[in-house]
């Protein structure tokens, strides 16, 4: 059944003033109260529907939406939408998801419910605020503490954080009543904004607070002990609730959150819990094979054998010597990459010797170029043809 119009159902103009409303309203109230027409299921139904039609005109805001949308902007998809049963007083609307969103935006607490209630708490409440600290990858390796510094607002001393000077108390604001945020009228929209006089805060003060000006909070450089817990990524964000700027006037604080970004290291590449190193070797070492010593990240070296015939790019694992594990006593692995170096400066005897050597010939002794330049000749071979 369609639902009759509000207007029609009160009897009234469009346009009708509140008073006229009210006057209609209560007429019809008497009217069609159950307690007149007892028994009587239409007269019922009658008194629930200009009640529900003068719930939604007697509020400037609803009474727009009506006028805008008609009986969808309180319809909750279904039959009975509008607040369900008898007895489901304003506020009680049960909007559908995708009302509710554009109501909300359009209306703030329109609902009555908590959306914006807080509206006034959220711009006294101080900023988060965000703090870059690089550190080393052997501080993520091993956690720390330490001391950083932070220009933010902290409660004022003074006051306590009213911002009221001692003995005063602060008083709802009258512009806003209060709720921090003003109405403003724009055509058919009703604006919601930070209340222009109190900044927000809902409360002003007759006599303010001559440390902080009434602000209740104060600038000041904190210094604050923060755990970089081991195991630590590039990239990590870590919260501290409540250390972030002083509220206005005793408003709850904002949150730091600190930026954790690792400097990259000279030898070592983290690639999660392992850690890779490139580590030049002789080419002797390589080609005789023999035991080195690579750095770790904890600090120490670590000793590993170089198998005779070791080629530049072979990787070996060194479990156990990655990096530490966040919230875990586990270790990635260490994968050390060689690197064969070519010897340089050389000395008159050291390259008699290599040519002595090249001389001695040998079997199999650079299998891969000896295959490489075998099969390059096959290829030029071809293209002679
Ligand atoms: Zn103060
Ligand atoms: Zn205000």
């Amino acid at each position: 059944m369609a639902k009759q119009d509000f207007y029609e159902l009160l009897g009234v103009e469009r346009g009708a003033s509140q008073d006229e409303l009210k006057k209609a309203y209560r007429k019809l109230a008497m009217k069609y109260h159950p307690d007149r027409n007892p028994g009587d299921k239409e007269a019922e139904q009658k008194f629930k529907d200009i009640n529900q039609a003068y719930d939604v005109l007697k509020d400037d805001q609803k009474r727009a939406a009506y006028d805008r949308f008609g009986h969808a902007a309180f319809e909750a998809g279904g039959p009975g939408g509008f607040g369900g049963g008898p007895g489901a007083g304003a506020g009680d609307f049960d909007f559908t998801s995708g009302f509710a969103d554009i109501f909300e935006e359009m209306f703030g607490d329109f609902m009555g419910g908590g959306a914006r209630r807080g509206a006034s708490q959220t711009s006294a409440r101080g900023n988060d605020l965000r703090y870059n600290l690089e550190i080393s990858l052997e501080d993520a390796f091993g956690g720390k503490q330490t001391q950083i510094k932070v220009p933010t607002f902290v409660g004022c001393e003074g006051c306590s954080g009213s911002g009221a000077e001692s003995g005063a108390r602060p008083a709802s604001c009258p512009t806003c009543q209060g709720r921090g945020r003003v109405r403003a009228q724009q055509g058919f929209f009703t604006i919601e904004r930070t209340c222009p006089n109190c900044h927000g805060a809902g409360q002003i003060i007759s006599n303010p607070c001559k440390s902080c000006s009434g602000q209740g909070r104060v600038r000041k450089e904190k210094v604050l002990s923060v755990a970089i817990p081991a195991g630590v990524d590039d990239g990590t964000r870590i919260r501290l609730a409540g250390e972030g700027e002083a509220g206005l006037r005793g408003a709850p604080a904002g949150d730091l959150y600190l930026f954790v970004s690792i400097r990259p290291h000279r030898f070592f590449h983290r690639d999660g819990a392992n850690i890779h190193c490139r580590v030049p070797i002789p080419m002797t070492t390589a080609a005789l094979g023999g035991n080195i010593e690579v750095p770790t990240v904890e600090g120490n070296r670590a000793r590993m054998s170089v198998p005779a015939g070791a080629q530049t790019g072979d990787q070996f694992r060194l479990r156990g010597k990655g990096m530490s594990v966040l919230r875990a006593k586990s270790r990635g692995d260490m994968y050390v990459e060689i690197a064969v170096e070519t010897p340089v400066n050389l000395s008159k005897q050291q390259k008699e010797l290599l040519r002595e050597f090249d001389k001695s010939g040998g079997k199999n002794t650079s299998p891969e170029s000896e295959g490489f330049f075998s099969k390059v000749k096959e290829l030029w071979d071809d293209l002679k043809e």
